[in-house]
């Protein structure tokens, strides 16, 4: 006996999570569940069953029943053990039968120490949550400081949140405009998103199973986040992470928006240096319309970053940055002075080369694609333990022809970009006019 209890409580120690502590006890006992008695919704939960809400009326009788005195209660086809924590029941162990003398003799031994690693493990598991707020705040604040552009910040906000209220669904709206995810079919969220202003505080159902926590930054109602569930419900300190959260997102995204305003009137991409998007398009068509007039030779590359998602999950978006702007300059080392380069989207770039026929643009682009495949990114300013990452660019090329409008070109471009990404990537390929 002393010998099994020193391995349970030995195997019990190496215990990092729920589904370790139901295998060491199901080796043991004929253990069917944990379940875990939360003060904060007043119901007993499935320890076992990630935190699954229980409804059963018998199960919360029998949970009341068990005190100090009455540590284990045995029915017909069942049987229930008390988990103490000092003098009062944290929850309690349930057994597909009756347990013979031994083994209730060995559970009353061993409980206090079930007890104390369930509660470690949950202690812990808030910890991390923590943690997990705390890096979250601070990812919203990085992004405060580097982006600009709400398409994109609004994704990585979504996805943070939703991994911080695992077990609701999280949805973003913008002006009462749904922006993440795809899609949300509750007519009740429409409902009482109308009912939002600039002075609403954050808005919980009654049965605590949606929660909208309106976007307010300087005075101004920006959107919601909204969070939903069909099982679990927000809890106090979800709730108050939340308030938290949106606040942050408030602030990153209102800042965004006076940013966009402002780079309306500027030329340049803040973080490349090439032309913006606007300024690209205006350049585009200066370049059309006198290689029309002079019928002189254009060509156009649209080039975008391989697999360059793999680099903002795998080291952050700072380092996801910072690829993004050495890339750039690598392009820019490519090329002479008179070439146009503009950042087109995130990671794509629209080159124009003018005064280019095809067999040169052929040549400038393999150029480009070999350069960055050779240059190595220190990214140890952001991650003291990387030194050096590369990547490798796509690119497809389109010459302009006599009769082609601004669009026609953009569009062969990235018909041509689709081509090399789709045979093998870090290649370039070129759509002829005729195709
Ligand atoms: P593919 O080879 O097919 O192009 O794969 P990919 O992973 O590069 O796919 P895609 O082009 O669709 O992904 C672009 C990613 O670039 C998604 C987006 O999160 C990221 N991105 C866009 N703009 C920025 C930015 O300004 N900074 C950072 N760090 N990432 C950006
Ligand atoms: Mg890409
Ligand atoms: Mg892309």
């Amino acid at each position: 006996m002393i010998d099994n209890l020193k391995q349970i409580f030995s195997f019990l120690d190496g215990c990092n999570n729920a589904r370790d502590i139901v295998k060491v006890l199901e080796e043991v006992f004929p253990l069917d569940a944990i379940y875990i008695y939360d003060p904060t919704t007043a119901s007993l939960r499935d320890f076992s069953k990630s935190w699954m809400y229980i409804k059963s009326k018998e199960l919360s009788n029998i949970f009341e029943k068990l005190n100090k005195n009455n540590r284990y209660i045995a029915e017909d086809k069942k049987a229930y053990f008390a988990l103490f924590n000092n003098n009062h029941v944290i929850g309690m162990l349930e057994f597909s039968e009756k347990l013979h003398d031994k083994l209730l003799e060995f559970l009353n031994l061993s409980s206090f120490c079930i007890s104390l690693k369930i509660e470690n493990i949950i202690l812990s598991e808030r910890m991390q949550k923590n943690i997990d707020f705390h890096d979250s705040m601070k990812n919203i604040a990085k992004i405060i400081e580097t982006q600009y552009e709400t398409s994109y910040i609004v994704p990585i906000i979504g996805e943070m949140i939703d991994k911080f209220v695992s077990d609701h669904l999280v949805y973003i709206f913008l002006q009462n405009e749904l922006v993440w995810p795809g899609a949300c079919k509750d007519e009740k969220i429409y409902e009482l998103i109308k009912c939002l202003n600039n002075k609403s505080e954050y808005i919980l159902t009654p049965d605590k199973k949606i929660g909208l926590f309106p976007m307010i930054s300087e005075g101004k109602l920006l959107g919601c986040i909204v969070t939903r569930s069909t099982e679990n419900v927000l809890s106090d300190k979800e709730i108050e992470y939340l308030e938290q959260l949106t606040n942050q997102a408030a602030t990153t995204i209102n800042r965004a928006n006076v940013y966009a305003e402002i780079l309306k009137h500027a030329t340049l991409d803040a973080l490349t240096g090439f032309y913006n998007r606007r300024q690209l398009e205006e350049r585009l068509k200066q370049e059309v319309s006198s290689a029309k007039r002079q019928k002189r030779n254009l060509c156009a590359i649209m080039i975008d970053i391989d697999f360059f998602k793999n680099v903002n999950d795998t080291y952050g978006h700072a380092a996801g940055d910072l690829v993004l702007k050495t890339t750039a300059q690598v392009i820019k080392s490519q090329l002479r002075d008179y070439d146009i380069a503009g950042r087109y989207g995130g990671e794509e770039f629209l080159i124009l080369l003018p005064y280019t026929a095809l067999q040169e643009a052929k040549i400038v682009a393999e150029r480009l694609r070999k350069a960055v495949e050779q240059k190595k990114i220190n990214i140890s300013k952001i991650l003291p333990d990387k030194k050096e990452i590369n990547v490798t660019i796509s690119l497809g090329i389109y010459e302009y022809q006599q009769q082609d409008y601004e669009k026609t070109l953009i569009k062969n471009a990235d018909k041509a970009l689709y081509i090399a990404k789709k045979t093998g990537r870090n290649k370039a390929a070129v759509i002829e006019s005729n195709m």
